[in-house]
């Protein structure tokens, strides 16, 4: 959701130029007296809007004029030379995001409690934060101006939401007019520049599946390799989805779809050596049906869309089992690839797990008891790679499905649990701690998409609560054998 990109859309007004929020000290941005809340309005005459036009036009010049409003109201203009790799040393606002005008039919912020704090009702779609973040656009309502800056600044690659081909029903899907649907100019325009595009289908049962998805597919396949990937996304429906024209995803559903586009993906390898259309892991889950391998994947082009995130989390903890086993951890940091490695992961990270040393299993006491709660979806698969660390070091660490009363319906993935679902299990914890899933506390602000504070959330308990990912869970485990002060939890308060 990329809540922490549009968060500012709600607080603040545009204003001209990109203002700035810090001045790395001694760093040229401080030599030519730029400070917190100074604006930069233009860069050797062109109009900055935000840090991506900064970027641009900054990028491999040496001589510079900047045109800046100061806080106090005084507009100065600064030359400066500088060695094309130096750095200015500023951080800037976050990106205000554009909003879409759409009124798709399973739109997020329709299954949205009402008293969901009002960033989750931002309706985003902006080309700039799908450049940054991999945000999905529509291109409805992208301008000309939009697409030359696409172009222009090499802002590549694009995440759109095609959802379908057969214009009719992506009119229907998007409640938007047929004209306004029929985006096969802006692609061209796109392709034909060199801009690389993955594209996502939010799949709906009984509205864009069956012929509608195959020609989807086949249709976005003559665009290989130009369209590098594609991701098939299951509708999740919340409690308030009560849009009778959606209809519910089943187990038999994501059986027909599997079967039906693993027949597309044997012939797109054959075609490209590739997969090229993927299923989200959801729907493999929900299906019954093995996760594909790790080739399957290629290098996860749609990672971040749940697309291998289960195939990455399997391969990384059988690899860090083994090691364990082996008593070996040199490179144990890379256990975790770099690709599901987002800025939400980051968060917490904290110094470097290659430099720990080994700690033997048979020093890992008994006293490594605590519970992990995580999404009904995940629960079971993680649970049957944490019996096999039980039975490895003697730790007694016990999962449990979290369900999701906050959102309801269908929504089980651990990503959208909220505080109250964690408290709501406060009773059924036992050991000496518990750990949840990072990656539901907003990546710059400790609060859960129910608006529960984490020191909130922490008050509940009466043990420590730990927000990890695997690469913190990793680490934790090995500090633990080492002393009990071993948490490696840093939390950072961003905005006050
Ligand atoms: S594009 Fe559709 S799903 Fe996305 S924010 Fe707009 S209305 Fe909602």
């Amino acid at each position: 959701m990329y809540e922490f990109a549009v968060t500012p859309a709600i607080t603040q007004l545009r204003r001209p130029g990109v203002m700035i929020t810090a001045v790395e000290p001694s760093s040229l941005g401080a030599e030519l007296g730029l400070e917190p809340n100074d604006r930069i309005v233009r860069v050797n005459g062109h109009l900055v809007r935000d840090y991506l036009d900064f970027r641009f036009q900054t990028a491999g010049e040496t001589e510079l004029t900047l045109l800046v409003k100061k806080a106090n109201g005084e507009t100065w203009e600064i030359e400066v030379e500088r060695d094309e790799t130096e750095d200015f040393g500023l951080t800037f606002e976050q990106i205000i995001p554009r909003q879409c005008a759409n009124d798709c039919i399973f739109c997020f912020c329709k299954g949205n409690p009402k008293t969901a704090r009002p960033s989750l009702f931002v309706r985003d779609e902006d080309i700039r934060l799908s450049f940054l973040y991999g945000n999905y656009t529509t291109l409805t309502s992208v301008t000309q101006e939009e697409l030359n800056r696409i172009v222009r600044q090499r802002l590549s690659p694009q995440y759109v939401s095609i959802h379908a081909t057969d214009l009719k029903t992506r009119a229907y899907l998007l409640g938007v007019s047929e004209k306004r649907a029929d985006i096969s100019d802006k692609l061209k325009f796109l392709l034909d520049n060199n801009i690389e595009i993955h594209a996502q289908i939010v799949l709906c049962p009984k509205i864009n599946d069956g012929e509608i998805l195959q020609k989807t597919l086949l249709d976005l396949a003559e665009l290989y390799p130009k369209i590098i990937s594609v991701a098939v996304v299951p509708v999740a429906l919340t409690r308030y989805n009560t849009d009778e024209r959606l209809t519910r995803v089943t187990p038999e559903f994501c059986r027909t779809v599997i079967k039906q586009v693993g027949k597309l993906q044997k012939e797109f390898r054959r075609r490209f050596g590739k997969t090229f259309a993927f299923l989200a892991d959801e729907i493999y889950i929900k299906g019954g049906v093995k996760i594909p391998s790790r080739r399957h994947y290629g290098n996860y082009p749609q990672i971040e869309d749940g697309v291998g995130m289960i195939r990455t989390f399997l391969d990384s903890f059988k690899r860090f089992l083994s090691k364990l086993e082996k008593g070996n951890l040199n490179g144990v940091e890379s256990i975790v690839p770099k690709s599901v490695r987002g800025s939400a992961m980051q968060a917490f990270a904290n110094g470097s797990i290659s430099e720990m040393s080994f700690v033997q299993s048979e020093v890992y006491p008994k006293r490594l008891r605590g519970t992990i709660l995580t999404g009904e979806m995940f629960a079971p698969i993680l649970a049957e790679q944490i019996k096999n660390l039980n039975c490895l070091i003697g730790s007694r660490l016990e999962v449990i499905a979290v369900p999701n009363t906050y959102f309801g319906g269908d929504v089980a993935v651990a990503g959208l649990l909220t505080g109250q679902d964690f408290v709501a299990f406060r009773n059924k914890v036992k050991g000496d701690f518990v750990i949840i899933p990072q990656h539901t506390i907003k990546s710059d602000e400790p609060i859960f998409l129910d608006g529960m504070t984490f020191d909130e959330l922490c008050s509940n308990f009466k043990v420590p609560v730990y927000p990890l990912d695997l690469k913190g869970f990793i680490k934790f485990i090995l500090n633990f054998g080492k002393s009990n002060e071993s948490h490696s939890f840093r939390r950072k308060k961003i905005i006050p």
